[in-house]
């Protein structure tokens, strides 16, 4: 990564170590080809790290959000910032945050929102995935979803990366280890190719479906 696309990346704001980052973008570097997608992007710090890569094998990162927060971003919640609620409806919105990180990062031509429910933007996406980076909801049923909705469009070759894996409890929630960690392993369709803190990546090696 060149120095002052890491720096962007560090000084955006979200949930993202730069150890993870910086695998995140290895990663990302080395998918084959499709286009690549993300879920949960937050105010778009992933987004910086994985869409030099796209831009470098000029590719597009779609980044599906709805914009909302997930459960824990949400007031009383431990990872709530209260100034991105929009006090008029008092829901949260990073939408325009997104917007300005990735237009800082000059990455608007390869970075491209898509701005909705994940469950509700996955049964119409058609388009196989050469990298596919999940970090959205961590509940038991978003993960659940993300999981079955998602991991079918990455082709063969094709890599799929988990945020917030902890097979340790002590280290974290369940859920993306649970619903999409071990699922992907055990389908037997994937293969882990490298862990880095709580970021796992995977590369689909063959599919069910034929
Ligand atoms: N990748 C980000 C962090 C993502 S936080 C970073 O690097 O900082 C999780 C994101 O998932 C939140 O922005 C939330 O709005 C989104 N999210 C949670 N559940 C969702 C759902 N069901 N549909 C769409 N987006 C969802
Ligand atoms: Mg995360």
């Amino acid at each position: 990564m060149r120095p002052a696309e890491q720096a962007a990346a560090e000084s955006a704001r979200g949930f993202m170590p730069p150890d993870e980052g910086l695998a995140l973008w290895r990663a990302a570097s080395k998918a084959i080809s499709g286009p690549m997608l993300e879920v949960g992007s937050y105010c778009g710090k992933s987004a910086c790290y994985i869409g030099p890569a796209a831009r470098d094998a000029d590719t597009v990162l779609y980044c599906v959000d709805h914009h909302r927060g997930s459960e824990e971003n949400q007031s009383g919640w431990e990872h709530h910032e209260p100034d991105l609620v929009d006090p008029e409806i008092g829901k949260m919105d990073t939408l325009a945050i997104f917007r300005r990180t990735v237009y800082d990062a000059g990455l608007e031509r390869n970075v491209v929102a898509v701005v909705g429910e994940t469950k509700v933007v996955a049964p119409n996406w058609q388009t196989p995935l050469g990298f596919l980076f999940i970090d959205g909801g961590h509940g038991e049923e978003p993960a659940a979803d993300d999981y079955r909705l998602w991991t079918p469009k990455v082709r063969v070759g094709g890599t799929l990366a988990i945020h917030d894996v902890f097979p340790d409890p002590a280290d974290g929630g369940r859920p993306p280890f649970e619903q999409i960690y071990l699922p992907a392993l055990e389908s037997g369709e994937f293969e882990e190719r490298s862990a880095t803190g709580s970021l796992r990546v995977l590369v689909r090696t063959s599919r069910g479906d034929g």
